[in-house]
């Protein structure tokens, strides 16, 4: 016997499995006996069997770890692997298994070490003087083969420059999917990771799930997620990754790294953050934010529309193509809360809107609303705040 039910290819309305069995369109599953006609009915494509899916889904909880792609520069792991590694130890809570992450560096300076206090349970660390600068090829290859080599059920990477570049590439590599950008993951039921993220414009959030193909893989964007705990007693193990890599198999060859002199504001750290939208008027406006947050010893974030207006650079944009932040305070001056902005700030511990209209979506998620005009409410905090 097995658990059947009819794909969309079939297109009749029910289908004789013989010895008295029916399914009809739209049932869920039935169990249904080893027939010629069921036989004949898969090989036509028409009946889809549950019981290979139940032992790919036993397969993932039969020991396949959660692995965390742990990224570094100049011997630094950034934020977002923490965060990752936070994420992943909730997700192998559920799933019983072990955190992995994978560290490719030229030497291992204490790295693995700080990745075990974060929550690994395996350090997979791959060292060579070729690791030195982050190389598409390099780590492709090394990561492509030890996933190949050791099954992971998960891999999640930071939406970061290097993270997006490799994500994708390795997703090729090994034939499985590849999920960009995510605002949550969890496991369902069956065991399967779901993974959020805004579709359409951020006009939905989608869940998206990879049944059919191993690792299941995400990239998570900076800030999204809550930091693991750090933990200096806690123990791992580092395992040694093989490198069969030559300069010569390279595609390409790193003449000069540039580092762009550029102070780039630091949204994703702050506690709080002064944000102004397009109900400033004008960039000459926008200066009364870039006040209000040096007295407060804010960052200065925007809105999308401000940045598109040349108002402020990039950097400072919050939302969904923007950055995801989280301080304990935000405050939006003039930001009427469209959706793909909120993405990028709902999580604020505490969020203060001050907006001429009473019907902004911002007041939607605000703790606090000042509903006037921000040319004669900003002012008046700058003169208390000075006092
Ligand atoms: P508006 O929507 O024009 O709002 C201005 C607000 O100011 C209004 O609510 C108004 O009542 C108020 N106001 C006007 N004058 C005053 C005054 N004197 N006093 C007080 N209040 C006043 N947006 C982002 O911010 N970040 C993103 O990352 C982002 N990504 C996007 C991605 C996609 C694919 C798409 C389609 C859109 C994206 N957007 C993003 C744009 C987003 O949809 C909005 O258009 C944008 O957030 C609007 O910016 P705003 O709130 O500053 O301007």
């Amino acid at each position: 016997m097995a658990k059947v039910r009819l794909t969309t290819n079939f297109p009749g309305f029910f289908l004789d499995l013989g010895m008295g069995i029916t399914i009809n369109r739209g049932d869920s599953w039935i169990e249904a006996p080893d027939t010629i006609e069921l036989q004949q009915a898969i090989d036509n494509g028409y009946v889809e069997l549950q019981k290979e899916k139940q032992e790919a889904v036993e397969k993932i909880k039969d020991g396949n770890e959660v692995w965390v792609f742990a990224e570094q520069r100049n011997n630094k792991i950034p934020q977002i692997v923490f965060e990752l590694l936070g994420k992943a130890k909730e997700l192998a809570k559920k799933l019983n298994v072990n955190v992995g992450a994978i560290l490719l560096c030229e030497k291992d300076n204490n790295l693995s070490k700080e990745l075990i206090e974060y929550e690994a349970d395996n350090v997979y660390l791959a060292e060579n003087p070729l690791l030195k600068n982050y190389k598409t090829d390099f780590y492709t290859k090394i990561i492509a083969d030890l996933i190949k080599k050791e099954s992971p059920s998960i891999v999640i990477y930071g939406a970061t420059h290097i993270g997006r570049d490799l994500a994708p590439r390795i997703a090729q590599r090994i034939t499985t999917g590849l999920t960009a950008d995510c605002t949550g993951l969890d496991i369902d039921n069956d065991g399967l990771l779901l993974q959020t993220r805004p579709a359409f414009g951020g006009n939905i959030m989608a869940q998206i799930k990879c049944p059919d193909h191993k690792p299941q893989m995400s990239t998570v964007r900076p800030g999204v997620m809550k930091i693991a705990e750090k933990d200096g007693s806690r123990k791992g193990n580092i395992i040694k990754v093989e490198t069969e890599i030559s300069e010569k198999d390279s595609l390409t060859k790193i003449i000069k790294i540039v580092k762009e002199n550029k102070l780039i504001a630091n949204l994703e750290k702050a506690n709080i953050i002064v944000s102004g939208g397009r109900g400033l008027g004008t960039k000459e406006n926008f200066k009364m934010i870039e006040e209000l947050a040096r007295l407060l010893k804010a960052e200065v974030g925007a809105s999308r529309a401000v940045v598109d207006a040349g108002w402020m650079s990039k950097d400072h944009q919050v939302g969904q193509t923007g950055k995801t932040v989280r301080p304990k305070l935000y405050i939006a001056c003039g930001i009427s809360g469209a959706i793909q902005h909120r993405a990028g700030m709902q999580n604020s511990e505490m969020i203060v809107a001050i907006n001429k209209d009473p019907n902004a979506m911002i007041f939607n998620i605000a703790d606090y609303g000042i509903v006037g005009d921000l040319h004669k409410i900003i002012p008046l905090l700058i003169e208390e705040l000075k006092k």
